[in-house]
């Protein structure tokens, strides 16, 4: 029995990146032989396990065979015979098919992956790479990673994307591991390169017609939402910000709130990626218009928003409104209005309910007295705000 450190954590290591999680191989053992050695099985059929200490992932050294289209359609075969540069054949780019023995250190590279990371290539191993769709998501995201670095993609493999969107492939990709693969690039600082990576490649259209529609209705505002996502991963490290700020300009299409509402059911996002983006597409006016709005209008914006009580909700549509402000006109307009709508819901929120009922006000009356009061701390602020 022969183990091996694999994939990412060798790439990350040779471009002196920090190490996150280590996978290893292991050749010429069976599943019984490491079960006997206290290692935990993942999954039931499939040849993976934890270490019983440090829980890193141990998988038998594999090969696959495409059986039908999809995320689902692989067989693998496991044997103590597969070697290891079989497994590594499987991988779906050079620089992620590289291994280390631990031992001594030694670095196998049987696919040229050592090259591709000194030429900044993003390269695909085989043509079996076309069999598994996720690694469009998968190169996208790596490009995003790593444009820091100065990584594109190899010209042959934007060539085997283009055909497997052109073969249909990109169809049969599972609403979840699109979300899977997004979510995971929105955490980058140079996200956008995803998409336009996807969108360069013909992808964007498949995976993603919604965006697609939005970032071609016209030039302008389609680099303004990439810009606008590029400012968002600036201003915060939340994903959900970033993503609402992508999305801002729907809110100039017809029919926004529909095609906003079906993007986000078809991939299944969770609940606050969807809030904040239908707050950000709905309400993007209150925000672009707050410093000329009346206290009326102010308050319909922040009841609208539920910014009473969800005020966490409320301070991120702020944030990914901001993104796109600072891009159309310019940081320091869109702090101001950002901080103008704060003041707002802070003078507002100033209002005692308590209060409100010991002077015995019931039922309906009470919330029409406490928004009678919020406007008019809203007017007094704006009132000495304007007199500055
Ligand atoms: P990250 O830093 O994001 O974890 P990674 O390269 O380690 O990147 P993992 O998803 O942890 O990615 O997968 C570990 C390894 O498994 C990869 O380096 C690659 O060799 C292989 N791999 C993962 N997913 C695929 C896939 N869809 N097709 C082919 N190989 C894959
Ligand atoms: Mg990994």
């Amino acid at each position: 029995m022969k183990i091996y450190r694999v994939g990412g954590s060798v790439r990350d290591e040779l471009l002196h990146l920090p190490v996150k999680d280590k996978d290893y191989v292991v050749v010429g053992a069976n599943a019984k032989q490491l079960l006997q050695q206290g290692f935990i099985p993942v999954g039931k059929d499939f040849p993976v396990f934890l270490h019983p200490q440090t829980k890193e992932e141990y998988a038998l050294a594999r090969t696959e065979r495409k059986t039908t289209q999809g995320y689902h359609g692989f067989n693998f075969y496991t044997d103590t015979s597969v070697t290891l540069e079989e497994d590594l054949r499987r991988r779906d780019l050079t620089i992620n098919a590289l291994a280390m023995d631990e031992v001594t250190q030694q670095i196998i590279d049987p696919y040229g992956g050592r090259e591709d990371l000194q030429n900044k290539l993003l390269r695909h191993i085989s043509p079996a790479f076309a069999e598994d769709p996720v690694r469009i998501l998968r190169i996208a995201r790596f490009a995003a990673r790593f444009a820091p670095l100065g990584f594109r993609i190899a010209e042959e493999t934007k060539q085997l994307i283009r055909e497997m969107v052109k073969n249909g492939e990109a169809n049969a990709l599972v609403a979840e591991r699109v979300w899977q693969e997004t979510e995971k690039t929105l955490g980058e600082q140079h996200a956008a390169i995803y998409f336009q990576v996807l969108d360069e490649n013909q992808a964007l259209k498949v995976i993603f017609p919604e965006l697609y529609t939005l970032l071609h209705q016209n030039r302008m505002l389609g680099e303004q939402a990439y810009y606008a996502l590029n400012h968002a991963t600036l201003l915060t490290q939340d994903k959900a910000v970033r993503w609402a700020a992508l999305l801002y300009n729907l809110h100039t299409l017809a029919d926004s709130i529909q095609i906003n509402k079906q993007l986000l059911q078809r991939l299944h996002i969770p609940k606050r990626y969807i809030k904040i983006a239908q707050y950000t597409v709905q309400y993007a006016h209150c925000f672009t218009q707050i410093m000329t709005l009346s206290a009326n209008d102010i308050l319909d914006c922040l009841l609208a928003l539920d910014a009473f009580r969800k005020e966490s909700y409320f301070l991120s549509y702020l944030q990914s409104c901001q993104a796109n402000i600072a891009v159309q006109y310019d940081t320091q307009h869109a702090q101001q209005c950002s901080q103008h709508f704060i003041h707002c819901l802070d003078v507002a929120k100033q209002v005692s309910v308590k209060a409100i009922l010991e002077q015995g006000y019931v039922g309906s009356e009470i919330r029409v007295q406490t928004n009678q009061q919020r406007i008019k701390n809203i007017t007094q602020y704006i009132t000495n705000m304007t007199k500055l």
